[in-house]
């Protein structure tokens, strides 16, 4: 299957041939030809797989009749949970964009919104939105959603975990009638399956999530170990294994902080980001990241939302998450579009039977092991 086979056009063939795309994954094969035909979709599918693009590059191709927008208007909308995850998502509309004539705008907290109010006055194409700034928007009358085409709901899943079910439903009474919906989720937990029967008309099942070929690359692997010695055998790792570029999750944004700074103390090049970081701050964090400025980034599970770093090698989790679905989110992050990556656990006894739940979601047993010099001293480990 190519994209070309699947009905793709030219000036976006041109884009995604010259970011190297070869083919389409497995939920663009799947997805495309249903937003193309206009139909609700309702896809599971994790970070990684290629599904921004399942749901961008469709999207893009049923707007590309120019239409005279009255003031205020927008054609499609697209919410995501976190303002990176937005951001990222702009960035890659308009990279796929490049050779068309489509506007779109970037409607999250932390900007001006009396920018994002003059970009929206004439109308636009597409609005890139989190949930609470797009409320905003609706509350000031700054935004009309009577003219939108296309809605996208990304990371769903993560979006009702946040609280915004009210936010999203509300979103929807404001859209005509014959709007289409397309709800992306990485997991369909049953908060998720409630929405979708809400916001989508007849859609069309897809999920590739349990099948997902970046998880398949991932070699997950787990540490037994003391909670007093983590902090110690994380650094070890790091050293040992020379990982010059490190994503490592926290539960808390205190043992995010607590953790940076003793990897500090260690001489490792660490920071860290969460929600307390302003978003200049985070910015500025990622990119020290990115350019390998620094080597260990700590992170809680919802600054890291929309972390997108090409050929990042290794995760890890110095605590599980709280929910066992962001496990998946978490280890997403490295992986990515068919590179290889590596997912290492620290367990500790606490965090036990989270690891059970987490294995159990993913049809998966991974191998409990010890690194020499670390070795647990309390028996019921394994
Ligand atoms: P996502 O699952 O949307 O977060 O995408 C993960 C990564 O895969 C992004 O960096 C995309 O740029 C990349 N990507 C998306 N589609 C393809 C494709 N067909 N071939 C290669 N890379 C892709």
């Amino acid at each position: 299957m190519s994209f070309e086979k699947i009905g793709i056009i030219k000036p976006l063939l041109d884009a995604i041939n010259e970011l190297g795309y070869k083919k389409p994954t497995t939920i663009q094969s799947r997805a495309i030809s249903h937003v193309l035909a206009k139909k609700d979709v309702f896809a599971a599918a994790q970070t990684g797989t290629g599904k921004t693009a399942a749901f961008l590059l469709p999207s893009l191709q049923r707007l590309r009749h120019k239409k005279t927008l009255q003031p205020k208007a927008v054609r499609a909308i697209i919410v995501s949970p976190t303002r990176e995850l937005a951001v990222q998502i702009e960035k890659e509309l308009l990279s796929y964009a490049k050779y068309m004539d489509i506007s779109s705008v970037l409607l999250v907290g932390g900007k001006s919104l009396e920018t994002q109010i003059k970009h929206l006055k004439k109308g636009v194409d597409i609005a890139v939105a989190t949930p609470g700034r797009l409320k905003e928007h609706i509350i000031n009358g700054s935004i009309n959603l009577k003219s939108v085409e296309i809605f996208i709901v990304d990371e769903a899943d993560r979006m009702l975990d946040m609280g915004f079910v009210t936010d999203l439903r509300l979103l929807h009474v404001e859209l005509p009638k014959n709007h289409q919906t397309l709800l992306f989720c990485a997991t369909q937990t049953q908060k998720v399956r409630k929405l979708s029967k809400l916001i989508l008309k007849k859609p069309i099942f897809i999920e590739t999530a349990r099948e997902n070929s970046a998880t398949e690359l991932i070699n997950q692997q787990i540490y037994l170990v003391d909670k007093e010695k983590k902090a110690a055998l994380l650094a070890f790792l790091i050293g040992s294994r020379n990982m010059d570029q490190v994503l490592v999750f926290t539960k808390t944004k205190q043992s995010a902080d607590t953790l940076a700074d003793e990897l500090k103390l260690d001489g490792l090049k660490a920071d860290v980001i969460h929600g307390d970081k302003t978003k200049a701050r985070r910015n500025k964090t990622l990119q020290k990241f990115k350019s390998k400025e620094i080597n260990v980034l700590v992170a809680t599970d919802i600054a890291s939302r929309g972390i997108d770093i090409n050929g990042l090698e290794q995760v890890i989790n110095f605590e599980l998450p709280s929910l066992k679905e962001d496990y998946v989110h978490r280890i997403g992050r490295t992986g990515r579009a068919g590179n290889k990556g590596e997912a290492i656990t620290l367990l500790d006894d606490d965090d036990k039977e989270q690891m059970k739940h987490i294995e159990k979601l993913l049809h998966v047993k991974i191998l409990k092991e010890e690194i020499k010099g670390f070795e647990k001293q309390s028996k019921h480990t394994r």
